[in-house]
């Protein structure tokens, strides 16, 4: 069990404040496109769980599952439904056969039994057939999933099958980075870019490695003082207050950590170019992304960029999978160039392929 990874909420604090509409639950359902809601309450282990399915059903749903600590249960719904339809943008962008999905756990205040309470999961996940299959996420480790995998077959990213993805994630983020500065900035490199970066925890280390192989000047901001010195003395990078790593004077800025973390305390501080980065919906909605668009700071959406550890987990580590990575350079360009063209904002370029893409492909049985 995740043990080091202390409870921490899902978004910002600004973010949770833009949620306290008190709306009921098939509401929250058609806001995302969600089709189905799954819950679990188990007493015995303190297992709260949810799994929300983005439609139109494409094939079984693909996608993590977080244990994370919320402030009430509509908070919980309201992140698996955006996160489910997040999973199905990214995996229609990614050209896979996978609908959208997303498990959420809703952390105890302390989990007694780490393993009858991701046993407990597990035979949740699968009583729903197939129609769900899920991988880490934060605050979940594959520890957790070789926990899961004792009671359903539906998990990937356990120590069996394909593990960790973290680090094909931050492939993906940097071909996302170079294509994003060479659209925006007319750079072929990064090197001597300054970059920041939030969070440098599974996805966020292993870019600032990447980030600083290519000779980027890296700034980080970090709640967790033994990896944020790590970053410091193995990569050269300098540390920011957590409050302060939006106003940073940089190129490119990179949110690692939490989803809503562009919203109206930060988005006027934001002097970066361009910001993409592996957290999932940064906006914490659309007209944050507007506002954005509007200062000519290009928003790289989060799911097409993040997408290279889901790659990992359907495909493993092939040539399909480093053709279909190396490729999130290609639909950055594509984005970036709608968006030039039509004088849309990226994000909702990018919603609009994935919406297209998903339309015209074929539903898929769950059984085949
Ligand atoms: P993680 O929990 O390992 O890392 C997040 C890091 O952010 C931690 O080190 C934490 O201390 C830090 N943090 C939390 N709040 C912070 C704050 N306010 N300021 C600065 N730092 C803060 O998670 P991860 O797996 O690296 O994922 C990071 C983000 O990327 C998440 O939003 C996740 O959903 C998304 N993502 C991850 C993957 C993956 O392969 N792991 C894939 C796609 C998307």
């Amino acid at each position: 069990m995740s043990k080091s990874i202390p409870p921490i909420s899902y978004l910002s604090p600004a973010a949770e404040a833009d949620n306290n509409e008190n709306i009921d639950i098939f509401d929250r359902a058609k806001s995302y496109g969600v089709e189905e809601f799954h819950l679990k309450h188990d007493a015995a282990t303190g297992l709260k769980a949810v799994v929300a399915i983005h439609g139109p059903h494409r094939g079984p749903a693909l996608g993590g599952t977080r244990c994370l600590t919320y402030p009430t249960v509509d908070h919980a719904l309201y992140d698996a439904a955006r996160l489910a339809r997040a999973m199905s943008f990214k995996s229609a962008f990614a050209g896979l056969h996978y609908s959208g999905g997303k498990g959420v756990l809703i952390r105890p205040a302390q989990i007694q039994n780490a393993d009858a309470y991701f046993e407990s999961y597990g035979a949740f996940i699968d009583s729903l057939g197939g129609r769900f299959i899920t991988a880490v996420d934060v605050g979940t480790s594959v520890d957790d999933m070789n926990i899961i995998a004792r009671r359903t077959k539906h998990v990937l990213s356990t120590s069996v099958s394909h593990g960790d993805p973290s680090l094909f994630t931050a492939r993906g983020l940097v071909r996302g980075i170079l294509a994003a500065v060479k659209n925006r900035l007319n750079r072929d490199d990064i090197e001597g870019l300054h970059i920041g970066v939030q969070g440098v925890g599974k996805v966020g280390f292993h870019l600032v490695y990447l980030l600083h192989q290519q000779g980027a000047k890296i700034t980080i901001s970090e709640k967790n003082d033994e990896v944020a010195r790590q970053c410091i003395d193995n990569f050269g990078a300098t540390r920011v207050g957590t409050n302060k790593v939006y106003g940073i004077d940089c190129d490119v800025l990179s949110p690692c950590a939490l989803g809503g973390v562009i919203n109206d305390a930060t988005v006027h501080q934001i002097k970066a170019r361009v910001i993409c980065g592996a957290a999932n919906n940064q906006l914490t909605s659309d007209r944050h992304g507007d506002i954005l668009h509007k200062k000519k700071i290009f928003y790289v959406p989060d799911y097409v960029v993040n997408a290279g550890g889901l790659i990992h987990v359907a495909l493993g580590e092939t040539k399909q999978s480093q053709a279909a990575i190396t490729g999130i350079y290609n639909a950055v360009t594509d984005i970036y160039q709608r968006s030039e063209s039509t004088k849309e904002p990226s994000h909702r370029a990018a919603n609009r392929i994935a919406e297209q893409i998903i339309s015209e492909s074929k539903p898929r049985s769950v059984f085949v």
